[in-house]
């Protein structure tokens, strides 16, 4: 349902939180928060409002993480696959815990792909379409991330707008589309996804709208776009022009 992302010095949990009330008003039944903190993934995620995910946060996670961690993703489900619990609640991690992957959208043959996974090994903790995702991309992943979610991509059907990030490439995010929207905002030595410019708005009015089947690596000064083929392709950017 909602995707928000962060890459910048902002304290990144606060960040994607406050990113989140933004795409309260499309709807949702549960949300979720991942951080890269001290080289590791932590997520948090809650059934029901923002407010809950962001008092648990506050109550279960350390005070320094909310202001030495300016790196995550985060998200609002509504549930297609699975009911609204908190382990159906995005981010869903791969097999190594070190990859967390946020998705909107609908994977039409993750039956398929899940039951290849687990004849491999994998072991799924929720009811979603989603993790089979993240599960796809850890067990594609050799060295790069890009190419990991590249290679993931073309072997899933369906919809999807997913923003992914790994432990192992710190201070970075990978963000892709299909049939679901992905926009990026420009700041100031700071990057912001979303899967909604509302959620931009309060950082900069400068975003670039990804197209079908384009896939970003995003840092906090820096985005490089392609297509599924690994070729660069050129977007340009927008200027929002309306207040935050
Ligand atoms: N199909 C996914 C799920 O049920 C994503 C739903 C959404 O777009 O929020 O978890």
């Amino acid at each position: 349902c909602g995707i928000v992302g962060y890459l910048g010095k902002a304290d990144a949990a606060s960040v994607l939180i406050n990113g989140l009330r933004r795409l309260e008003y499309r709807g949702y039944d549960s949300a979720g928060v991942a951080l890269l903190d001290d080289g590791k993934i932590v997520v948090t995620k809650a059934p029901g409002k923002v407010s809950a995910l962001s008092e648990k946060a506050r109550a279960e996670w350390p005070a320094e993480r909310f202001s030495r961690s300016g790196t995550g993703i985060a998200h609002t489900r509504w549930a297609t696959h699975g009911p609204p619990t908190e382990a159906n609640a995005h981010p869903h991690l791969d097999q190594s815990g070190d990859i967390a992957l946020v998705h909107n959208g609908i994977i039409e043959n993750y039956r398929a792909l899940r039951a290849r996974l687990e004849a491999k090994g994998h072991l799924f903790l929720s009811d979603t379409d989603t993790e089979v995702l993240s599960h796809l991309i850890g067990d594609s992943y050799k060295s790069n991330l890009f190419q990991a979610v590249c290679d993931a991509l073309h072997q899933v059907e369906g919809t999807f707008g997913i923003a992914v990030l790994s432990a192992r490439e710190p201070g970075k995010i990978v963000t892709a589309r299909r049939g679901s929207p992905i926009v990026i905002g420009v700041g100031e030595g700071e990057t912001i996804i979303a899967s909604d410019a509302s959620a931009i708005l309060s950082h900069t009015q400068r975003v670039i709208y990804l197209n079908d089947n384009d896939i970003a690596t995003v840092t906090a000064d820096s985005i490089d776009i392609r297509d599924l083929n690994n070729v660069p392709v050129t977007r340009e950017i927008a200027e929002l022009g309306f207040d935050a």
